[in-house]
């Protein structure tokens, strides 16, 4: 490619012409930098975030482009920062003065100058992020690459324009970001940059919970999120953000008996359920599925290698897990905790389902049923191929009974068929123990498939339980 090829393709929203123009109104020169133009390069579609770098300040070449604009759209300015932001027909253009930077050790936050392109492309995270088109008049559609950004790009390579031992050290974020890149793109990362990150992998703690979490929420949404997960397992940067994680990894042998090694597995199941549901949480919740296994293994010489309870053990450290890293606690966070204790429940009734099994099933997985049996699916990881196939067939069983089930007995959304109230006007009864034991009776007898979800069976249930417990009805 010459570097005076232009490539005015990648410039042909007016938008940009009008950039040029209000550059030339105030006297200065600007480019499009950073992930337009990197993902120009790489055909992935229209971005709708366009990154302007102005020689000179970004604040007043924002607010001169929308003076231009038929819609005179609002600019905010972040004076902090030195940037500026418009939105014009979907499109998000974020304006910033060229700068140079300089860090100092406990900040990721650095001393600002202002600078030339040169100096704000030596700033920038990735030689594929530095790449940048002129939209000054005469050099239009121009590519700036002084690191061989193309070059990078063609080799699907992440490589740091400076080097990287100080890039990472200076803005710890860009690790992750290294990562988050080669897990969306599928490029890999050089080696000299790997050894950066493992270097520096400990400085991850000066970066807030809220960007790695960030972070961590774009590789779990990738296409195949193992990627990312392998090279922060391999560089130690997990170790400090998701420790749960790394202690599933290794297997032990005793007695000539093997577990597996539930790390690998898990991303093996990330991976499927990437392949079936975009849903984050359920990704998320993929993730942590087997995360009780590391402190409820044992060995025992009758059963060999066991984890029991690891499934409650497992909903419990969700929440610790995310309020370390300040994730909401809400209900996507009881979502994860409801998937990661129901996780083994669907692999058990599988081989041996009963309508009562599948009563129960639905009843504590409730609206979230589907949800549980694609995470179940996405566990299969056998390489034997017969046996997969076995497995699977029996979760379509274990779906089709649902399904059946369901139509018959509506336990999905379970309301009991007897109020408590009708109990208590039955039997004259103020708030009382009874109550919750005649409930919990006709709830039993439903799910056990001993009365249908019915009011007049329940209503039968509730008298001859009443008897039992020495009750007279005042109204029949
Ligand atoms: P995407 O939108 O897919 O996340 P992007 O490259 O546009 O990709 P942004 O986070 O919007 O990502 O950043 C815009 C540009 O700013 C990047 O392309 C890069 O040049 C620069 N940049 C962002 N974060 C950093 C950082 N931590 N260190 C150095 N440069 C950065």
């Amino acid at each position: 490619m010459s570097a005076t090829q232009k490539h005015t393709n990648a410039l042909q929203n007016a938008l940009f012409r009008v950039i040029t123009k209000a550059s030339e109104n105030l006297n200065l020169k600007s480019y499009v930098i950073g992930g337009y133009v990197r993902d120009y390069f790489l055909e992935r579609g229209n971005a709708k975030d366009i990154d302007v770098v102005a020689i000179g300040s970004g604040i007043k070449l924002a607010t001169e482009v929308s003076k231009l604009l038929p819609n005179k759209p609002k600019v905010s300015v972040f004076k902090n920062y030195g940037t500026a932001m418009l939105k014009t027909n979907g499109i998000e253009l974020e304006f910033v003065g060229a700068r140079k930077e300089s860090y100092q050790k406990n900040s990721r936050n650095p001393i600002v100058e202002n600078g030339t392109l040169e100096d704000d492309q030596n700033r920038r995270d990735f030689t594929i992020n530095a790449l940048a088109l002129s939209l000054n008049d005469v050099t239009f559609g121009e590519l700036l690459d002084p690191f061989n950004g193309i070059q990078d790009l063609q080799n699907k390579v992440i490589r740091t324009p400076l080097n990287p031992d100080i890039t990472y050290s200076d803005d710890p974020l860009r690790m992750m970001r290294a990562i988050r890149f080669a897990t969306q793109l599928q490029f890999t990362i050089e080696e000299k940059s790997l050894q950066a990150i493992t270097k520096n992998a400990a400085r991850i703690n000066i970066i807030s919970k809220e960007r790695i979490v960030d972070e961590l929420h774009k590789i779990l949404s990738s296409k195949k999120p193992s990627i990312g997960f392998a090279l922060l397992h391999k560089t130690g940067l997990l170790s400090y953000i998701l420790p749960e994680l790394v202690a599933l990894q290794g297997v032990e042998e005793v007695e000539g008996q093997r577990h597996k090694d539930n790390f690998w597995h898990t991303l093996e199941v990330v991976d499927n359920i990437a392949q079936t549901t975009d849903n984050l949480w359920l990704r998320w919740a993929a993730l942590l599925h087997d995360i009780g296994k590391a402190p409820t293994k044992r060995f025992n010489k009758k059963q060999g290698w066991t984890f029991h309870g690891h499934e409650f053990v497992g909903s419990k450290m969700v929440y610790k897990l995310f309020k370390r890293l300040k994730m909401p606690l809400n209900d996507k966070m009881k979502f994860v905790q409801k998937m990661v204790l129901l996780s083994s429940r669907p692999i058990v009734i599988a081989t041996d389902v009963t309508d009562s099994a599948v009563r129960r099933l639905v009843f504590d997985a409730g609206n979230t049923i589907d949800e549980l049996m694609t995470l179940c699916e996405a566990d299969i990881t056998t390489k034997n191929e017969k046996r997969k196939k076995k497995y699977k067939e029996n979760f379509k069983r274990v779906r089709k009974k649902i399904i059946e089930v369901e139509e018959r007995d509506r336990i999905r959304n379970f309301q009991p068929p007897v109020s408590g109230e009708e109990i208590m006007k039955t039997f004259n009864l103020k708030p009382s123990r009874e109550i919750g034991i005649i409930k919990e009776t006709i709830k039993e007898a439903i799910l056990d498939g001993k009365i249908p979800n019915e009011y007049e069976a329940a209503k039968k249930l509730m008298l001859q339980k009443g008897k039992e417990l020495g009750l007279t009805p005042i109204i029949k």
